[in-house]
């Protein structure tokens, strides 16, 4: 069954933040605080206050900056560097990750609601910047953040991809939803902190890390 469902793949999108690497590595806590910083210095505000408008954002606009930009009229650069001046020292090369990207057939993209130069960053830690094609960041999307998926499916037109040979890797299910009503198919990888498990019915595939649905998914080719 596996087999049938990922023969005729070819085009492979892949989340940046605790998708392609292991959220263990508390990356995302770092900006999580930096952007409660950056607003609470910016608006002059208690670092608490500076928190609850900062999830308040996320959860009304789907990023923290969308709605620092509708009602703050914050300058998304400044906004983005700062959030993602952290450190990357806990991303390691990964051979094994190298190869299981390197192995699927076709072409790769990053799809962040980070920005280009952070996502360079990242891949770069972990030895696998050269296998992808694109970076389909927040500046690129136009501030169109996830779970949106308008500015994904305007880059998969643009470029003449059949969305039904595209499959999406993802740790958050919301972001996996509109993406499956174009066809594309989804991946879960589990949140392994929150431990969220639920049966949601556009979630395709669940696997437990990145390795291990790269390497399943290899192996059907075989
Ligand atoms: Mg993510």
């Amino acid at each position: 069954m596996l087999k049938r469902n990922f023969e005729k793949k070819n085009f492979w999108i892949f989340d940046l933040d605790n998708t392609i690497y292991d959220p263990k590595s508390k990356i995302f806590d770092q900006i999580d605080l930096r952007m409660k910083q950056f607003i609470s210095s910016r608006l002059n505000i208690s670092k608490e206050e500076a928190f609850k408008i900062q999830k308040k954002f996320y959860n009304e606009y789907g990023t923290t900056l969308s709605g620092l930009m509708k009602h703050y009229q914050i300058q998304p650069n400044e906004f983005l560097k700062f959030v993602h001046d952290v450190d990357l020292s806990k991303l390691k090369k990964c051979s094994d990750l190298f190869k299981e990207i390197n192995q699927l057939p076709g072409r790769k993209i990053i799809y962040t609601n980070g920005d280009q130069d952070y996502a360079k960053k990242v891949l770069n830690s972990l030895g696998v910047e050269s296998l992808f094609e694109y970076i389909l960041d927040i500046t690129k999307s136009k501030y169109i953040p996830k779970p949106s998926v308008e500015p994904l499916i305007t880059y998969l037109n643009k470029n003449n991809i059949n969305l039904k040979t595209c499959v999406y890797f993802e740790d958050l299910e919301k972001n996996l939803e509109n993406a499956h009503k174009y066809g594309i198919t989804t991946v879960h990888i589990e949140d392994k902190i929150n431990k969220k498990k639920t049966t949601q019915p556009f979630i395709d595939f669940r696997f437990k890390s990145i390795l291990e649905a790269l390497h399943t998914i290899n192996k059907t080719y075989n």
